[in-house]
Order: structure tokens, then C-alpha cells, then sequence
């Protein structure tokens, strides 16, 4: 449980002046920058999920790593052209995107952070980041990571938890399918309609529980936060790639 004088975790319920003070003294020591989408999720499962899932895993972990590590909640809106289809999905184009999170990871390398991680919550953003996430790094020269937070399961997890056939990590996060809705059943189940999940085409969701959502959300905290604190002592530093001779 959070107590009322504990560290914030979330950069905006900072003053200006609480913020530079935990700056200046060192003990912040990395920023996580949460990324998503606000997109369709077939018939059942609220359009935030994507959003919600990723801010709650940056949370949990920034709790985990108090008092080091901040939230800087950044971009609830991603890349979902191809969900268009269905009214109500908030799409941006890639380049809106990226020039976004740019201006995030800049705003956040100039607060002073080393170690800062982008970390992504919507399958359509993943190709278009990787992409360009080297120019990135070059420009800022620190310790720039962007990363899915399902990048850290293994295929043992999904012989374990997953009853759909859905391979991990190579089919995460799927789409509203049983792993999204069994982390929403266990993070924030009034976001699952259980009436509507079977009037629908695919079935697949039905195999969801809120038992795998807490087994998953406790295997992604426990690695995203170790990963966290490598970056912190210098076992996990990104490669700076070379400029052109
Ligand atoms: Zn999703």
C-alpha cells in the first residue's frame, strides 16, 4: 500500500520544485514512458485496454522501484489504422507518433534522465518504433529502451498459463483475445463484458480468467522491474550505434 508521505511514482502529481529536488539529489534514477492505444476490442473488452494494461504494469513496477523510478504517463493514443473499421478507435498516423514520443523522450532527457524506457502497450506501434528506435538513441546518446512489456515472457509461459494456443512472446499480445481479456479480469474486470464475449465470432476470449490475468501481471511485474533495475546498474545499457564515418 501506498502511505500518504511516501515518493510519488506518477511525474505529474509532482510540484515543480518536489520534482527538482528528487532530480538534483539523485534519486530519481529512471523514467518510464507508457505508450498505447485507444482502439476497438471486439465486442467485449473496453477500448482503453491497451492503455490501462500498459499504466498499470508502469505502476506497479515504479512502486516496485521506489523511490528511483517515475511515471511520465505519455501517450494513450497509438498507431491503429487498421482498426478504423470500428467507430470510436483513436488513431494517429506513424509519424504524429513518433514525432510524440520524441518530443516525450526529449522533454524527459532534458529533466536530466539517463535511463529512459518507453514502454509499449499496442502490437501496432512495435514495428514503426523499432524502425527508428537507433536514430533515437544516437540523437540523445543515454540509455534509450523502448520495449513491449509482453517482450519478457518466454514460450514456458505459455505452455503454463495460455489454453488458446497462443505462442509467446510471437502472438502477444493477440487482440482482445484470451491474454488482454485475462489481464483485464484480474487488473479491471468491469472492463470485460463476460455476457458479450461469446455473441461474437471469435470464441477465443471465452478461455480467459481472472487466475492467469494475476499470474501474468505478477511475472510482468517481477521481469519488467528486474529490467528496470538493470538499466539502473548498468547491466542493461543500450548499444549507442555508430555514426556515419
Ligand atoms: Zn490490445
Amino acid at each position: 500500500m501506498t502511505t500518504s508521505n511516501a515518493p510519488q511514482i506518477l511525474l505529474r502529481k509532482h510540484t515543480r520544485r518536489e520534482f527538482r529536488e528528487r532530480m538534483n539529489s539523485g534519486e530519481l534514477q529512471a523514467v518510464i514512458i507508457p505508450v498505447a492505444a485507444i482502439e476497438q476490442h471486439l465486442e467485449h473488452l473496453a477500448m482503453e485496454h491497451d492503455w490501462r494494461s500498459v499504466t498499470h504494469v508502469a505502476n506497479a513496477v515504479a512502486e516496485r522501484l521506489r523511490p528511483h523510478v517515475v511515471v511520465a504517463e505519455g501517450l494513450m493514443a497509438g498507431i491503429s489504422e487498421h482498426h478504423m473499421n470500428h467507430p470510436g478507435t483513436l488513431s494517429l498516423t506513424p509519424a504524429t507518433f513518433m514525432a510524440v514520443v520524441h518530443d516525450l523522450v526529449d522533454s524527459m532527457y532534458r529533466a536530466g534522465f539517463k535511463n529512459i524506457l518507453v514502454l509499449n502497450g499496442h502490437g501496432g506501434n512495435v514495428a514503426p518504433m523499432q524502425a527508428v528506435w537507433d536514430q533515437f538513441i544516437r540523437r540523445y546518446q543515454v540509455n534509450l529502451q523502448f520495449m513491449p512489456y509482453w517482450d519478457v515472457y518466454t514460450a514456458q509461459d505459455a505452455e503454463e498459463l495460455m489454453d488458446s494456443g497462443q505462442r509467446l512472446p510471437q502472438d502477444l499480445p493477440g487482440h482482445a483475445q484470451e491474454f488482454e481479456t485475462s489481464f483485464a479480469l484480474a487488473a479491471f474486470p468491469e472492463n470485460v463484458r463476460t455476457k458479450m464475449w461469446t455473441d461474437q465470432p471469435d470464441q477465443k476470449p471465452a478461455m480467459a480468467t481472472a487466475e492467469k490475468g494475476a499470474a501474468f501481471i505478477e511475472r510482468t511485474v517481477d521481469r519488467v522491474s528486474a529490467y528496470v533495475q538493470d538499466m539502473i546498474d548498468g547491466r542493461n545499457v543500450v548499444e549507442i550505434p555508430s555514426f556515419h564515418p
